[in-house]
């Protein structure tokens, strides 16, 4: 059956990014998410948080109480790359069910109010990100509210999270007169309409053209502290080409060794569009991280992320739908094909995969097989629990539990 894997026409796993996005309740993390979607197309109409429309909060317990509690993947593209958005709880009381999204998480997007800046409950995800090597841009919301400010949102940041904000955008207009961005990074204006429409693209306004430079400049230095190349090519005296910048914040991003900051307001359809940008530009694609490690007999068994190894996923969501019950897997490894049995490593079950789901916001298209790297839905394993490893029954593995228990481990 897999032989003839590659005659089938699969997506690069380059053009993958399996997303989390991150934040305190009520930074914006909901709104966000439905920008995104509206951004990216996959949704026509955008849903309203107040009016109980949004297209990610499937459950009526969670519109009611206006929190996203329970995680859920869309799948949406953007700029010919797979986004996988993946749900992540922001509530304190759903740390397991965190933890168990940030182990299927390539990247995520960590949005802070611009008002309150770090909040208690950002923070701890943060730490738990920082568990998990997750890589992470900035995204400072609400930037059209009273008191809203980048620089002291950033400064906490840097102070409570312990990481080093890299500010690649310029807000253009304070508060209700938060219009735009300059672009730090191609030195470009961008500007959105009254109507939330698309932004226009243009030339540094005179007036900024001085604080643009000298943020470039920051940003550059901020950059050539960390990353080799650009710090050669900055102490050669030149300013850093763009090019050298962007690779240097994909590199430091991936790595974890700093976070690019974005603005904008979410609520106003500002800042979304350079936000998928920075997703394409900076965060990981599941080749772009380690092999995955799990376990038999004691013995570890790596797993990489080649739709010919033998396939190995992970649940990590189970919902009951009009459907049937829909089993979220990570695809870590191989492939599956409708109608595969699978060993269900964790509980000693075979199951069989009836059919397989690419989950979009608005429909679920069917689809015949899903590789490594994939996120999709599966209907026919009637037992597989969150946190179970599915694996061909010829190669069987065990991913480790996730690790609610495993202490804080500060980066100061
Ligand atoms: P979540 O709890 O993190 O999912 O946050 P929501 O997306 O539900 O947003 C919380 C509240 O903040 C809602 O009333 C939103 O309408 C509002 N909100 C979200 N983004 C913005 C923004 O950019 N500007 C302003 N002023 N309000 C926003």
């Amino acid at each position: 059956m897999r032989t003839n894997l590659r005659t089938h026409p699969t997506r690069p796993l380059t053009v993958i990014r399996n997303l989390g996005i991150l934040a305190h309740v009520d930074a914006g993390k909901t709104t966000v998410t439905e920008r995104v979607l509206y951004a990216t197309g996959a949704t026509h109409k955008r849903g309203e948080v107040h009016d109980g429309t949004t297209v990610t909060d499937f459950d009526p317990q969670e519109r009611d109480r206006g929190i996203t509690i329970f995680a859920a993947a869309v799948s949406c593209d953007w700029d010919g790359h797979r986004i996988n958005l993946i749900d992540t709880p922001g509530h304190v009381d759903f740390a397991d069910e965190v933890e168990r999204s940030l182990r299927v998480l390539d990247g995520a997007i960590a949005v802070f109010d611009a008002v309150a800046g770090v909040e208690p409950q950002s923070e701890s995800v943060w730490r738990q990100a920082d568990r998990h090597q997750v890589p992470r841009i900035a995204f400072v919301n609400k930037l059209d509210r009273a008191g809203a400010d980048l620089d002291t949102a950033v400064a906490s940041i840097r102070d409570r999270l312990h990481t080093v904000p890299l500010v690649v955008q310029l807000p253009i207009g304070r508060e209700d007169g938060f219009t735009g961005v300059v672009d730090l990074v191609r030195m470009r204006a961008l500007v959105w309409g009254a109507g939330g429409e698309a932004y226009r693209e243009g030339p540094v306004p005179d007036g900024l053209r001085e604080e643009a430079g000298r943020r470039r400049r920051l940003l550059e230095e901020a950059v050539a502290e960390l990353h080799p190349v650009a710090l050669e090519e900055f102490c050669a005296g030149a300013a850093l080409r763009d090019s050298t910048l962007a690779a240097a914040l994909r590199d430091l991003t991936r790595g974890g060794e700093g976070v690019v900051v974005l603005c904008g307001s979410a609520y106003r359809n500002r800042g979304i569009e350079p936000l998928l940008d920075a997703v394409v530009a900076y965060l990981p694609s599941p080749l772009d991280v380690p092999a995955v490690r799990g376990t038999l007999g004691g013995e570890v068994r790596e797993r990489a992320a080649d739709p010919a190894e033998p396939f190995a996923g992970l649940v990590f969501k189970v919902t009951a739908t009009a459907t049937g019950r829909l089993t979220y897997v990570r695809v870590y490894a191989g492939t599956i094909e409708k109608g595969d049995t699978v060993l269900d490593a964790t509980a000693g079950r075979t199951e069989r995969i009836g059919r397989i789901l690419r989950v979009q916001a608005d429909r679920n298209t069917e689809v015949d097989r899903a590789v490594a790297g994939d996120i999709v839905a599966v209907i026919g394993p009637k037992s597989a629990r969150a946190g179970a490893t599915l694996c061909a029954p010829d190669a069987p593995v065990v991913f480790e539990p996730p690790s609610v228990a495993a202490p804080v481990v500060s980066v100061a």
